[in-house]
């Protein structure tokens, strides 16, 4: 439950849990108590009514007690036909004696009989006239009528009693719909709960959404929708699109800065080679100013090189590179690459081949192709010593145009492999620096911006010591039947 919606619906089912059993237990002592009163009036009920009855006779002159035998008295047989009318549990004691028990009573196991008989005797006094006596075959309610004994009827106690199971908690009459209802209704509410947490965090998930398309870094102009400012989450859209809003000034600033900055090198840069150039050839020169000269036009190349690439990625960048798409003809442009780098390759001492040369059109900028195919051939010579070999191929795949470049050079280490496209990432910097291989670290980056430019693809399989190959894929273009090359 790692989500907020699971979390959301989780907290919301323990409250709700807990809310309902709190609710159940109420309900379910409620009604005990009202069973209970219930029970305690029915009983009492009749514990008046035989009260009464025996009242009544009283007054009526009728025979409550008979004797006999000159030991004892009981009640006489008119008074116990008169009691036997009532319903339940019924004992007429005196002080210590009982002299009559209903039906219900006779019916119950001797022993049973005996511990009802002495609760009723023993327990219960005008102070305590009622409770519960738990039998082997029942739990009985009794309730006790005191009446003042006399001469004529010498009756001290009147006990009706009901048998207490409609105080169990499984019979009352709440117990089976919370048993039944509760549960489903906990279910529906968790379930409803789930479906309307999700449903509030529909917009947060439109929102990560968004976010995600804006964070690639081009799209840094596109906003957050913002439909009022009353609700968080729109609030913090406003929030997250006034922070991206001053991103997006500061990228545009640094990138202004670098291609002004560029741009205004550019010009000295120029003037700067043409003046030590003009040097050179001065007769003027002495044969010991010239390798002075050499390094400086060396390094002023170098560095006019470093303002071009700079220039271009930051063109790039702001989106201000066109490109100017037609229709190209790879195989003639891939063979001029060949031909260039089997010159450069003449020089370094490594072998150029081209294995492959499919006849594929590809919609794209000549110029910034043939770039982008000479800068992975010359890092494949700069990175593979002499007497290795350089593969080039041009191969078509489904819609695609595949452009490779092999070399048995050094290779990359594997955890190098994610930062070779970076600017200005470089796997040896100290041995890169300066020497003959001097690059900047930039070559990569432009390749990999004119591959995307194209709407196409650029990827790396390398290993130490084995060699790398850098593969190019772009879309083929549709080349309608009167464009296609013959
Ligand atoms: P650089 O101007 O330094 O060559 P790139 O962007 O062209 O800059 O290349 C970045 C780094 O990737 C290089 O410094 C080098 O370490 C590595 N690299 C590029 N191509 C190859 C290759 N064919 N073989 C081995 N390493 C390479």
């Amino acid at each position: 439950m790692r989500s907020i919606r699971g979390r959301l619906t989780f907290a919301y089912a323990i409250v709700l849990g807990v809310t309902l059993l709190i609710f159940a237990a109420v309900l379910l002592i409620a009604s005990r108590d009202a069973a209970e009163r219930a029970l305690r009036a029915r009983v009492e009920n009749i514990a008046e009514l035989a009260s009464g009855l025996l009242q009544q006779s009283r007054a009526a002159g009728l025979p409550i007690m008979v004797a006999p035998d000159s030991m004892s008295e009981e009640l006489s047989a008119l008074t116990r036909r008169l009691l036997a009318g009532l319903p339940g549990y019924l004992l007429v004691t005196d002080s210590s004696r009982v002299l009559y028990a209903s039906a219900a009573v006779e019916r119950l196991t001797t022993k049973d009989q005996l511990t009802l008989t002495r609760a009723v005797i023993r327990e219960l006094s005008p102070r305590h006239p009622g409770g519960i006596v738990a039998l082997d075959s029942a739990r009985i309610f009794v309730l006790a009528n005191f009446e003042t004994p006399t001469a004529r009827m010498p009756i001290f106690r009147i006990v009706a009693g009901e048998t207490a199971e409609t105080l169990d908690i499984t019979r009352l009459d709440t117990f089976a719909p919370i048993v039944i209802a509760l549960p489903v209704l906990f279910l529906f509410s968790v379930l409803l709960a789930w479906g309307m947490a999700g449903t509030s965090l529909q917009p947060i998930d439109r929102l990560i959404g968004d976010l995600e398309a804006i964070q690639d870094g081009r799209s840094l102009h596109r906003r957050l929708p913002v439909e009022t400012d009353e609700n968080e989450l729109d609030r913090l859209a406003g929030t997250i699109n006034a922070m991206i809003a001053r991103l997006e000034g500061s990228f545009a600033a640094l990138r202004r800065f670098t291609a002004d900055a560029s741009h205004e090198l550019k010009t000295p840069l120029t003037v700067l080679r043409a003046d030590i150039e003009r040097a050179m050839q001065s007769p003027r020169v002495g044969f010991d100013q010239l390798p002075a000269l050499e390094e400086a036009l060396a390094e002023t190349t170098r560095m006019a090189d470093l303002v071009e690439s700079l220039l271009t990625l930051a063109r790039a960048d702001e989106g201000r590179f066109d490109i100017h798409r037609e229709l190209v003809d790879l195989g003639p442009l891939v063979e001029d690459v060949h031909e260039t780098a089997a010159m450069l390759g003449e020089a370094s001492g490594a072998r150029v081949e081209l294995t492959a040369l499919a006849p594929v059109t590809v919609l794209g900028d000549p110029i910034r192709l043939r770039q982008l195919f000479l800068n992975l051939v010359t890092n494949a010579l700069k990175y593979t010593p002499a007497g290795g070999v350089v593969g080039i191929r041009l191969e078509r795949r489904g819609d695609r145009a595949l452009f490779a470049v092999q070399d048995t050079g050094q290779g990359i280490a594997a955890a190098d492999l994610p930062f070779i496209f970076d600017r200005f990432w470089r796997a040896d910097r100290a041995r890169s620096r300066g020497g003959e291989r001097g690059g900047f670290g930039l070559g990569l980056a432009i390749a990999q911006w004119i591959a995307h430019a194209h709407g196409g693809n650029i990827g790396v399989a390398s290993r130490l010591g084995r060699g790398s190959t850098f593969t190019v894929t772009l879309p083929v273009a549709a080349v309608p039947p009167e464009a296609a090359p013959a």
